[in-house]
């Protein structure tokens, strides 16, 4: 039995709710242009960003000139890939910092506002339960005053029990809200701001993983040579650029593997599912991309010059621990460094 094909209506849908988008008309307009247009550059830096997993992110949305929580605005069309590379500096950082230490003082009161509903809850029940005991001793005697007060009683505790599911209902809201940012503060703190690839701590997390699983695997350590030179040279927010533009297309030369920024001006990426010459050649054809791709300052159209880095690949094994994997790696990209810069070396 062949199956329907996906409505684009649903398809969109589905993107929304994976990537936790609001499904307001600019998000659907975003997600709309990406999937009627996947050849457009806005698709294929979306899907760089999405591939292995990620999930978009709001500041991601942002920078590629889709709409904002706070403004919906109509899209700009975005740099393809011929132009020069985009200045993607943000002051993220402290940003997420204050974000973070903001989405913890939330929690913290919403936790005490839950506590304080408990408490309000536990002391309606008891003076009711008190009451009510001293109604039905009431009745027990035969005192007619018992089923009126019972009455009052039991009307004065229905009221507080709505305004108790009230305030439930309002606190499970904003708890919900909480929740959403919590696993977005959750996202971005795996996520480098520069580049838009995953950090190394979503990196670590994936690589302790693979330590545990069977199957070939190979970590790929990759630093760009001399790249002091292009500081030097262009300025520091220019060697930001670059670094943007090479983690893209290490991205774009790895799909289907996690790429994230290590540090610095150094890649790492984990290679699973392939057997050596095929992760080597992976990392060959991106050393190759990076080596033929000219990139100019944007503002002066300036040349930048020719772009290498050097790899050193390591393949897991069943003994391996985060550190040997790291260490071989390392090694390798060190050997790759002193033979000569811009190669590969594996074991
Ligand atoms: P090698 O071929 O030996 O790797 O030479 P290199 O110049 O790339 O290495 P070195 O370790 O001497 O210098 C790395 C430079 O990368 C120095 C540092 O300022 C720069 N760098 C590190 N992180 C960033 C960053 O986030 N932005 C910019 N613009 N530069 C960075
Ligand atoms: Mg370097
Ligand atoms: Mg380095």
């Amino acid at each position: 039995m062949s199956r329907m094909p996906e409505t684009l209506y649903s398809r969109i849908g589905r993107f929304l709710d994976d990537h936790r988008l609001a499904p307001d008309p600019a998000h659907y307009a975003f997600v709309h242009a990406i999937l009627t247009e996947p050849k457009s550059a806005l698709a294929r830096a979306v899907n760089d960003l999405i591939d292995g997993g990620l999930r978009l992110h709001q500041d991601d949305i942002r920078r590629l000139g889709g709409p904002t929580e706070a403004s919906p605005a109509p899209l700009p069309p975005i740099a393809s890939s011929e132009t020069p590379v985009r200045d993607q500096r943000d002051h993220a950082v402290p940003e997420a910092e204050s974000q973070s230490d903001a989405l913890a003082e939330q929690t913290q009161g919403h936790v005490e506002a839950f506590g304080a509903i408990i408490r309000s809850m536990q002391a309606d029940t008891s003076a009711f339960s008190r009451n009510l005991a001293q109604s039905a001793a009431e009745i027990g005697r035969g005192e007619s005053i018992g089923l009126a007060t019972l009455a009052k009683l039991t009307g004065e505790m229905l009221e507080r029990i709505h305004v108790t599911e009230r305030r439930l209902e309002q606190a499970n809201a904003e708890a919900d809200v909480l929740r959403e940012k919590l696993i977005e503060a959750r996202a971005t703190a795996r996520r480098d701001t520069l580049t838009g690839l995953a950090n190394r701590l979503a990196f670590n997390e994936a690589v302790g993983q693979y330590l545990q699983s069977d199957g070939p695997c190979h970590l790929a350590l990759c630093d760009i040579d001399r790249f002091k030179r292009i500081n030097d040279d262009f300025g520091h927010a220019v060697g930001d650029r670059v670094l943007s533009a090479i983690g893209q297309i290490l991205a774009e030369e790895s799909k289907g593997h996690l790429v994230c920024r290590h540090g610095g001006e150094e890649f790492a990426i984990l290679l699973s599912g392939l057997d050596r010459d095929k992760a080597t050649a992976i990392i060959e054809r991106a050393r190759a991309t990076v080596r033929d791709r000219r990139l100019k300052v944007r503002e002066t159209g300036e040349s930048i010059g020719q772009i290498t880095f050097s790899a050193g690949i390591a393949s897991l094994t069943q003994d391996d621990t985060h550190e040997t994997i790291f260490a071989r790696a390392d090694a390798l990209l060190y050997r790759a460094k002193n033979d000569g810069r811009d190669r590969t070396c594996t074991e």
